[in-house]
């Protein structure tokens, strides 16, 4: 799909570059576009940020007629559209919250000879509920201007995914009416469960798969205690590892940034500042700076990043902990995308996490640059964000605090992938530096933490049930009567640290499943756990144990 020429080629190469303005194609782009325009139904299980819209948006803009675009929240819809307006593409959406009015304009264009519009956006109700939408389709597929459907978010359709929705199950009456239409799906979260699920229900019998992998293997990952003499430290290791090349230094507030920089202008560095109290015109001279190579280190809040094309940065540092795994991958990410050898170091100290959890809690943590356009959003929801807030952070603390299992594996196993630490190739700290270490059978502690998530109902997150399983007396447990469980406490007895690594394996090896995405607003993730029983049995019968390696000396 990737060096075949199509008659589109030429077309999809401009447009590329002159409405979407990008210099080239990301992994697995130019094929799945090739693939959904040659007519084929196509799966994308594509990590935030890879650039799953440009894959029908470009689509949309060269083929005649109109993409229906099928994405459940009117926010992103919203947001996508005013991206696309200013784009110069003609695009709409309905949704049941709109105007009557509203949406028969959207009708009559839609209706009209010329219509203009290339995109078409609605919310999965709109399919399930209204007959005015399925008729607004058979018309255009009979006029022959139904170019695309696109399924964004595509997990929603499975019920092993914690974001399942109902009204998504409906849209397999979308490939039974229309058999010849393309159908696009895209998701960032998929294990293979769901993946299942979602061509069954939606009907893709005969789809090609795109399957991108998180792993990133050209990045080296360690993380570091942080002590008081951090900053020396850091100049220490860019002398010695990174000298005079680029890199990130990601900090958590707008004081360390430029506190950091400075030291590092001292230490000799050409180091700048960047973070959100500046504006615009000193926020694009450093930008310049940066990428004239005026300016090789740049210390940052995680505002910086978006639009951030520099092929060779050579490392990314987190000066203190970042809020969540996934947003750690996505800034380690911004290194070495040139596939030479990177480096991504964290500093962790448990005072940072402290930190960090009391800025969450007073909302002024700066919002990461997946959520730009949403933070007004919706403050009716704040505790549920808070409470998703909380559990990305204790999972991060837990990564940190694992110094043990592979960094990949521990990433990876974040987004549903599974990793052989073998392949890790010493590649991070934790496989660099093994330790001489101890196994231990664990199958026991493992049978009560699945006991546990079963006798919680299957609602709760990981950072939850390790709570009730240590033992907690706080306001969270509490409030749903799990003080009072049988297992409450169970796990009192063991290290700090050790418990979290036995559910985590647990996730792995697909005892739990776990479905974490994007959660709506604020482009955090949330989860909850559920047993996956043919799996669970097999412990509960003594055919599988469950055997750990712990440092010997912990
Ligand atoms: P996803 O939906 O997979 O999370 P998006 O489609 O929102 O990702 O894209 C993420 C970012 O990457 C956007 O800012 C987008 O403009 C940018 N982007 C997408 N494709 C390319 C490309 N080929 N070159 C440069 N930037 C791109
Ligand atoms: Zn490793």
């Amino acid at each position: 799909w990737r060096s075949r020429k199509f008659p589109w080629t030429a077309k999809l190469e401009d447009n590329n570059k002159k409405v979407f303005g990008n210099h080239s194609f990301r992994p697995n782009q130019r094929e799945i576009i090739n693939a959904t325009m040659s007519g084929h139904d196509v799966f994308v299980l594509m990590p935030t940020g890879g650039g799953k819209s440009l894959t029908y948006q470009l689509p949309a803009l060269i083929c005649p007629g109109v993409t229906l675009v099928i994405s459940p929240l009117v926010s992103l819809i919203q947001d996508q559209i005013m991206h696309l307006l200013q784009a110069n593409i003609p695009a709409a959406y309905l949704s049941a919250s709109m105007e009557w009015s509203e949406q028969q304009d959207i009708h009559r264009e839609l209706n009209s000879d010329y219509c203009r519009y290339k995109l078409l956006y609605v919310t999965p109700e709109k399919v399930a509920k209204s007959d005015a939408l399925l008729r607004q389709l058979e018309n255009l597929h009979s006029r022959e201007l139904l170019a695309r459907i696109v399924i964004d978010e595509a997990h929603c359709v499975s019920q092993w995914g914690h974001d399942f929705r109902p009204d998504y199950q409906g849209l397999g009456i979308l490939k039974q009416k229309f058999p010849c239409i393309p159908v696009l799906a895209l998701t960032a979260t998929a294990t293979a469960s769901v993946k299942e699920d979602v061509v069954r229900a939606l009907g893709l019998a005969n789809c090609i798969i795109f399957r991108q992998s998180f792993n990133r293997p050209n990045l080296w990952y360690s993380v570091i205690p942080k002590t008081k003499k951090c900053l020396e430290d850091i100049d220490k290791f860019i002398k010695e590892n990174h000298f005079d090349e680029c890199g990130i230094i990601y900090c958590l507030s707008r004081m360390d940034c430029e506190k950091v920089s400075e030291k590092l202008q001292e230490c000799g560095h050409k180091a700048a500042f960047y973070h959100g109290n500046m504006d615009g015109a000193q926020r694009a001279f450093v930008q310049k700076q940066w990428s004239k190579d005026e300016v090789n280190v740049i210390c940052a809040t995680v505002a910086f990043g978006m639009g951030i094309n520099k092929p060779d940065v050579r490392f990314v540092i987190h000066h203190s902990l970042p809020k969540s795994i996934e947003g750690y991958h996505q800034e380690c990410g911004r290194a070495g995308r040139d596939g030479q050898r990177s480096s991504c170091v964290l500093y962790y100290s448990y005072g940072d996490y402290i930190r960090v959890k009391h800025m969450i809690s007073q909302g002024v943590a700066e919002q990461s640059p997946l959520t730009y356009g949403y933070n007004r959003a919706n403050t009716a929801n704040t505790s549920r964000v808070l409470e998703t807030n909380t559990d990305n952070l204790l999972r991060m603390v837990s990564y940190c605090e694992n110094d043990v299992d592979c960094r990949r594996l521990l990433q990876l196993a974040h987004f549903g992938e599974r990793f052989d630490s073998n392949s890790c190739g010493k590649t991070c700290d934790n496989c660099s530096k093994r330790k001489t270490c101890v196994e231990k059978d664990v199958t026991e502690t493992a049978k009560q933490l699945v006991e546990l998530v079963k006798s919680t109902g299957q609602k709760f997150s990981s950072a939850h049930t390790l709570e009730v399983f240590r033992g907690s007396q706080g306001q969270n447990v509490k409030k749903h009567g799990h003080e009072k469980l049988s297992l409450h406490g169970a796990g009192k007895h063991l290290g700090k640290g050790e418990a979290s690594r036995i559910l985590r394996h647990l996730v792995t090896e697909d005892y739990l499943v776990e479905d974490v995405k994007k959660s709506d607003i604020y482009g955090s993730v949330s989860s909850v756990l559920k047993v996956n029983m043919q799996k669970a049995y097999n412990l509960y019968n003594g055919q599988d144990s469950i055997r750990l390696r712990f440092p010997s000396l912990m």
